[in-house]
């Protein structure tokens, strides 16, 4: 039996978590959020190891 299905389109679970690294607020979001609307700080994505 031929292997004929790509499953090419994964997109089910694209969102990541991010943080504020001042105030802690935690937001869902396709890409980083940019400013925090709290308080003004950076987000980074909990999904991935802070250097
Ligand atoms: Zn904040």
């Amino acid at each position: 039996m031929p292997h004929g299905q790509d499953v090419e389109n994964d997109t089910s679970d694209i969102t990541s978590e991010y943080e504020c690294l001042q105030c802690g607020k935690i937001v869902t979001a396709e890409t980083n959020p940019g400013e925090c609307e709290a308080c003004g700080g950076d987000f980074h994505n909990r999904a991935k190891s802070v250097e």
